[in-house]
C-alpha cells in the first residue's frame, strides 16, 4: 500500500518506506534458523542477532529523518514515489554519486562491520538491470519451465523498491574438496524438478551474511563456471521463510548487552553469516533470472560490479574511521610531535586517500551499459579492492601499534566506577587533555575495530568476502587491456614487431 510521507507538513511524494518496527515485524515469519544446535523460534531470540536487527531497524527509521533523507531516499522517476536509495538504478553520473551516499551512510552506521547492510543485495539486482537486455535474449534451457528473465529482473527491482525489501545475497558454494571437481559439483544448488509455474531446487548456499536478518535470499552458483551443469545454472530469489530453507548460523562474536562504554561497536550486534540449506525449495517462475544457461553464469563480474563498488566504498569509509581514531590516539597520548608516530598516521592517511582515489576513478571512468545504467569501471574497482585487502592487516597493525599499552590495558566502566579501585585508575591513567575514562573509551572503540572477536571476523570477511587476493589478481590479468601500454613500449624502444 502506498503511504504518505510523515516527516514534514509540506506536501511530499507518496512513499514505500518501512519504519524500523514494520521491518522487524517482517522477520517474525516462521523462518527456520539454528544456532549452536538450538532452533530459534524467532531471529530476535538470540541477543547478538537481535542487536543486529535493531541496528538495521534504525536504518529504516532514519529514512524518515530530514538529516538522513538525502542519503537514504530518492524519488523514483518511473513511479514518482519516494523510495529507498538501496533500490536506485543509476542512470547518470550524478545518480551514481548520489547512490554512493547510501553506501557511506550504511557504512558509518555499522562502523563498516556489516559487509552486507540492506543496500548491498539490491546492488546486485542493479547489476542485473545494467545488463537486462542480455538476459532478455536468453531462454530457459531446462525443459518444463520458461521464465522471462528480463521481465523478471525488472519486476524484482520494482518489487524490492515497492517493499523496501532487505535481501541477503549468496553466490559462493559450500567449501568442499577443491581438488575434486565432482565434490564442487555435488555442492551446487541444483534444479531437481521443473514445472510450468517454477522449479524446485536443492543444495546449499554459503556464506549468506545477514540472511537470518533479511527478507529474501538472492542466489546463484559460483565456481567451475565452464563446467557448471545446466541444472546448476540458476539465478533466483525467494523469501527466506520459504518451505525447505534452513539456516545454520555460525558462532556469534559480538557483545550485545555490553555497556556502550566498554564496547562501543561490538555492543551493536552483528550481521550473522548463515549456511543456507535448500531442501526442495520452490522458486516461482517470476523470480528466476537465469535457468539452465551456462552463458548466463559468466555474467558474475559485470553483474556484481555495483556490489564490489559497495565493498570498496565501505572499506574507504572504514579507513577514514581508522584515520580519525588514529588522530585521536596521537591527541590523547600526546605523541603527535614524534616524527615516527606521524609517519605511522601518514600510512593510515595514505590508505584512506588511496581507497577514495580508486572509487573516484571508477566513477569518473563509469560508462553507460547498453541497458542504460551508469556503471563504475571494473578494472579500477578490482585494483582498488586488491589494494584494500592486501593492506588491511598492516593498517590494523599500525593502528594497534600507535595505541601502545592502552589497547590491552582496558578495565571497563564498572572498574572506573568502583569506589575501592576506580580512583586509582582515574588518577593514574589520564591522557593529554582527557580523563582516564575518556582515553579508555577511545581505546575500547579501537579494540572493537581491530582486536576483539568481532574485529577478527570482520578482518577475515574483508579478506575473502568478494574474492581473495589471488583471484582478484587473476581478474586484473584477464580483464585489463594492456595493448596500449605494449604499443607505448614498442614505440619508445623502436620495436617494429
Ligand atoms: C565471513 C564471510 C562472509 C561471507 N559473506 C558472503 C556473502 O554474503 N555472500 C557470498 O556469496 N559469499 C560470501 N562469502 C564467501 C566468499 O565469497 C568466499 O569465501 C570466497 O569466494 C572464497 O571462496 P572459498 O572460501 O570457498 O575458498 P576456497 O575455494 O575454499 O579456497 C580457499 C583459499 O584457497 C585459495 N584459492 C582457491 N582457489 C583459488 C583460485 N582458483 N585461485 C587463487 N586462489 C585460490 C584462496 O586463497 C582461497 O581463499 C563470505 C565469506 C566469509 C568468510
Amino acid at each position: 500500500m502506498t503511504m504518505q510521507q510523515k516527516t514534514t507538513d509540506a506536501p511530499n511524494p507518496a512513499h514505500r518506506l518501512k519504519t524500523g518496527a514494520e521491518f522487524k515485524a517482517t522477520l517474525d515469519d516462521g523462518r527456520q534458523l539454528w544456532l549452536g544446535g538450538r532452533k530459534l523460534d524467532k531471529v530476535t531470540d538470540e541477543p547478538a542477532l537481535a542487536a543486529g536487527v535493531e541496528l538495521i531497524a534504525s536504518m529504516f527509521d532514519d529514512q524518515f529523518k530530514p538529516e538522513f533523507a538525502e542519503a537514504t531516499t530518492y524519488v523514483e522517476p518511473t513511479t514518482g514515489e519516494l523510495a529507498s536509495r538501496a533500490w536506485q538504478v543509476p542512470r547518470s553520473s550524478e545518480e551514481l554519486t548520489d547512490r554512493r551516499k547510501m553506501i557511506e551512510y550504511t557504512s558509518l552506521k555499522t562502523a563498516g562491520t556489516f559487509g552486507r547492510p540492506p543496500d548491498l543485495a539490491p546492488a546486485i539486482v542493479a547489476g542485473l538491470m545494467a545488463h537486462v537486455d542480455v538476459f532478455k535474449e536468453k531462454k530457459s534451457m531446462i525443459e518444463g519451465c520458461s521464465p522471462d528473465f528480463g521481465e523478471n529482473i525488472e519486476a524484482y527491482m520494482a518489487f524490492g523498491r515497492a517493499n523496501n525489501l532487505t535481501a541477503s545475497e549468496s553466490l559462493a558454494g559450500p567449501q568442499t574438496d577443491r581438488s575434486n571437481p565432482k565434490a564442487a559439483e555435488m555442492a551446487f544448488l541444483r534444479v531437481k524438478k521443473a514445472t510450468k509455474d517454477g522449479v524446485y531446487v536443492s543444495g546449499a548456499k554459503t556464506v549468506g551474511s545477514i540472511a537470518a536478518q533479511a527478507n529474501d535470499i538472492f542466489f546463484t552458483n559460483l565456481g567451475g563456471l565452464t563446467t557448471t551443469p545446466p541444472e546448476a545454472c540458476v539465478w533466483g530469489a525467494v523469501p527466506i521463510n520459504t518451505d525447505g530453507i534452513k539456516m545454520i548460523s555460525r558462532e556469534m562474536v559480538s557483545q550485545p548487552g555490553a555497556s556502550k562504554f566498554d564496547h562501543p561497536v561490538s555492543s551493536l550486534g552483528e550481521e550473522a553469516d548463515q549456511f543456507i540449506v535448500f531442501d526442495d525449495v520452490f522458486v516461482p517462475k517470476d523470480k528466476i533470472f537465469n535457468l539452465g544457461d551456462p552463458t548466463g553464469m559468466s555474467w558474475y563480474g559485470p553483474v556484481c560490479v555495483f556490489a564490489h563498488w559497495h565493498v570498496l566504498t565501505r572499506l574507504a569509509v572504514k579507513a577514514e574511521l581508522f584515520v580519525g581514531a588514529g588522530q585521536l590516539v596521537l591527541d590523547v597520548l600526546g605523541t603527535g610531535k614524534i616524527p615516527a608516530v606521524q609517519l605511522m598516521l601518514g600510512e593510515l592517511i595514505e590508505y584512506a586517500q588511496t581507497l577514495r582515489a580508486f572509487i573516484y576513478a571508477a566513477e569518473h571512468k563509469a560508462s553507460m551499459t547498453a541497458s542504460g545504467v551508469m556503471t563504475p569501471d571494473v578494472s579500477m574497482l578490482t585494483a582498488g579492492r586488491l589494494y584494500s585487502i592486501e593492506n588491511y592487516p598492516r593498517i590494523i597493525h599500525i593502528l594497534q601499534e600507535i595505541c601502545g599499552q592502552g589497547l590491552v590495558m582496558r578495565f571497563g566502566k564498572d572498574a572506573f566506577e568502583n569506589p575501592e579501585i576506580g580512583h586509582y585508575l582515574n588518577e593514574l591513567l589520564p591522557g593529554h587533555g582527557v580523563t582516564a575514562m575518556q582515553k579508555e573509551l577511545l581505546m575500547n572503540f579501537i579494540w572493537d575495530m581491530t582486536s576483539g572477536a568481532l574485529a577478527g571476523r570482520v578482518a577475515l570477511f574483508e579478506n575473502v568476502n568478494a574474492s581473495p587476493a589471488p583471484r582478484l589478481r587473476a581478474r586484473l590479468f584477464e580483464e585489463v587491456n594492456r595493448e596500449a601500454f605494449v604499443d607505448q613500449v614498442k614505440t619508445i624502444a623502436g620495436m617494429d614487431w
